[in-house]
């Protein structure tokens, strides 16, 4: 079955609702798809209904973003999303987002870039550097939306601030109490190339590794399904959508979901 396990919708920092990300997998002909926004769950009900109604699977899932001596994301699928301690840890993320997005804002501003952060108008959303990066780009300060990063906000940008995140081992503790199964994302997003085995063997209690991911090429792809098979991890594969205007496409990672993985995320 085609499946695409990472997309991020408005409740994050995509750019589609949940509903039109449903609709896009459906034109596309994927019938199984992942809900994976940032540190937040508030788009995947509305995913869910329109995945019935268009018969299309929807896993409810999350990407936690987590850091110990490197950035480290950790996605997150069938999670007892409503589950009170859940939602209880992500509000604190949350709170924790907001001031260090208002810090950002703050070092932005010493730098001559005045930026409402009412202006970023995502109530209920999971707000981050996108959003201030798309909002420095509509305010006319940048030309394109990743010179924020470069220059700015990314982590080597004169206003970059690092956030107080949980680490990856409260990550895949939080979606396991929750009932889920933690998958460590795009590995070679954060991961030199080498060590990957290394921060492994630290991610007790990891169940699957991103394998199929636009940015791995057929080697690294192979490389990872032979890591998996060693430490016993479920293999998954998501484009991390997060417009049709920049970024991968959906359904981009070209990943096949077998049914003992569909075991295994309990989607079977
Ligand atoms: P945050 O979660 O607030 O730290 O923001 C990270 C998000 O910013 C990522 O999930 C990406 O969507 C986006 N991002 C990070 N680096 C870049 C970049 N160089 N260009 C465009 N978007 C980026
Ligand atoms: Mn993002
Ligand atoms: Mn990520
Ligand atoms: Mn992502």
């Amino acid at each position: 079955m085609i499946a695409d396990l990472h997309l991020h919708s408005r409740a994050s920092d995509g750019d589609l609702t949940p509903r039109a990300l449903i609709t896009t997998s459906k034109a596309l002909k994927i019938p199984i798809v992942a809900i994976t926004d940032h540190d937040n769950i508030s788009g995947i009900d509305e995913a869910i209904i329109a995945g019935q109604e268009k018969e299309i699977k929807v896993i409810p899932g999350i990407e936690l973003s987590s850091y110990s001596d490197i950035e480290m994301h950790i996605l997150g699928y069938n999670i007892d999303y409503k589950s009170p301690k859940f939602v209880e840890e992500l509000e604190k993320i949350q709170k924790r987002r907001l001031n260090r997005n208002l810090e950002i804002i703050d070092n932005l501003k010493k730098k001559g870039i005045n930026l409402d952060y009412n202006d970023i108008n995502r109530k209920g959303s999971s707000i981050g550097r996108l959003h201030i990066a798309q909002l420095m780009y509509q305010k006319g300060y940048i030309a394109h939306v990743p010179e924020a990063f470069d220059n700015y906000i990314g982590a080597n940008g004169s206003c970059y601030v690092k956030s107080e995140y949980i680490t990856p081992k409260e990550a895949i503790e939080l979606i396991l109490d929750s009932g889920g199964v933690p998958v460590l994302a795009h590995p070679y997003r954060f991961i030199e190339e080498g060590k990957i085995k290394k921060y492994i063997e630290m991610l007790e209690g990891l169940q699957g590794i991103e394998t199929w991911y636009p940015l791995h090429s057929p080697a690294i792809i192979e490389e990872i399904k032979k890591i998996a098979k060693f430490y016993n991890l479920i293999t998954t594969g998501g484009s991390d959508f997060h417009s049709p205007n920049h970024g991968s496409p959906l359904g981009s990672a070209n990943y096949h979901l077998d049914e003992k993985t569909a075991e295994h995320l309990g989607v079977i």
